[in-house]
């Protein structure tokens, strides 16, 4: 045989096991096996659900009607609310006392035009909390996902922009009074660099338990209207490490704390959006920490579980059709147990890469 031949006979053998590996390797873990971005119509004109081996559709509380929820589980799919906690913008219209106030004692414009609402603003929360409920109890929902809950901050993309806030009088007041720290007569700016220094683990700690409060609420909503309903959450998908910590500093998000009241973690790792488009396998690194942060494995019967909703649409970078199959491999390994594509808006203008889906998401399948 030619030296020729036999690179030519290797690149084909590599060729059929990779063909029969992804053919024969069911992933029984796997149970969830979703499209976020509401009901596929354009898809279900010609095929069902299960030919595309979906079982299960997340979609805005806003767009849930009854015919909808019938005719997904008609489809046998799951139905999955997501929930905008923190980031209903047009509240301020009318209450523009619930802006986020930055270091200087202003109020702090939204980064990137991204805003936030100030987490200890008595009537936001309890207009979002009112609207909580108002969807689960009227629709026959299988669980609802928090989203955006996180402080007023641009995270979703490579260099993300998160000022400090909120030093609104109120937020200063209640971390006096909840933490027993004494702070002195003094201007905002002045009140902010003391937070921001020799008490910052006091009040970093002080800002993830308002947030993680706010998810004890959600919770406890659930349990009062729908309680078979699963409390999910749509997360920002950092190590508590990367970006100096940002996910506690900046953002307040506490997993562990959150823990307790959550079911189910929907990491948000969009590889190509967050500076890894040629790196899927960044997918599985970030899932890893995850589970191990939680002490999560992926086996049945965990108290947790972690579905990763994966990138495919183009956002900010593309995702070639060649990536699904990889982008989705990392997305379904342990500890996860359950997957999602972001998102049916834009991926519907890409069969192509819902057929991939389609394809893996049928290999996967018991
Ligand atoms: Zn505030």
């Amino acid at each position: 045989m030619t030296r020729f031949q036999y690179i030519a006979l290797g690149i084909t053998m590599m060729g059929l096991n990779l063909d029969r590996a992804s053919a024969d390797e069911k992933r029984p873990h796997i149970t969830i096996r979703g499209i976020y971005g509401g009901v596929p119509t354009e898809l279900l004109e010609h095929s069902t659900l299960k030919d595309y081996g979906v079982n299960a559709i997340f979609m805005g509380s806003g767009n849930l009607s009854a015919e909808r929820i019938t005719l997904l589980k008609k489809q046998g799919a799951q139905v999955f609310a997501e929930f905008n906690t923190m980031h209903d913008a047009s509240y301020l219209k009318e209450h523009p006392d619930a802006a986020p106030i930055g270091v200087d004692g202003k109020v702090s414009p939204p980064p990137q035009g991204w805003q936030g609402v100030c987490p200890t603003h008595p009537g936001y929360r309890r207009s979002r909390m009112a609207a909580f409920r108002k969807v689960l109890n009227e629709f026959e929902i299988d669980g609802i996902w928090l989203d955006y809950h996180h402080s007023h901050a641009s995270w979703e993309r490579d260099v993300p922009d998160m000022p400090d806030t909120c030093f609104c009088q109120r937020c200063i007041a209640q971390f006096q009074q909840q933490t027993k720290t004494e702070l002195p007569d003094e201007p905002t700016p002045q009140l902010a660099g003391l937070l921001l220094a020799q008490h910052k683990q006091t009040w970093v700690q002080w800002r993830c338990d308002v947030f993680t409060d706010w998810v004890r609420e959600f919770r406890a909503i659930i349990d009062e209207t729908r309680p078979s309903a699963l409390l999910g959450t749509f997360h920002c998908p950092w190590t508590e490490a990367e970006f100096d910590g940002a996910l506690r500093n900046k953002l307040a998000i506490d997993l562990k704390a959150q823990a307790k009241y959550i079911d189910v973690f929907s990491i948000m790792p969009y590889h190509a959006r967050f500076g890894h488009a040629d790196d899927p396998a960044w997918i599985s690194r970030q899932t890893t920490w995850l589970g191990n942060h939680l002490g999560m494995t992926g086996e049945p019967g965990e108290r947790h579980k972690i579905w990763p909703i994966v990138q495919l649409a183009d956002w900010g970078e593309t995702v070639s059709v060649d990536q699904v199959r990889s982008v989705l491999d990392h997305g379904t390994r342990r500890p996860a147990t359950g997957v999602m594509v972001f998102n049916w808006g834009w991926l519907k203008e890409q069969m192509p890469k819902v057929e991939q889906m389609g394809e893996y998401y049928r290999a996967i399948r018991q």
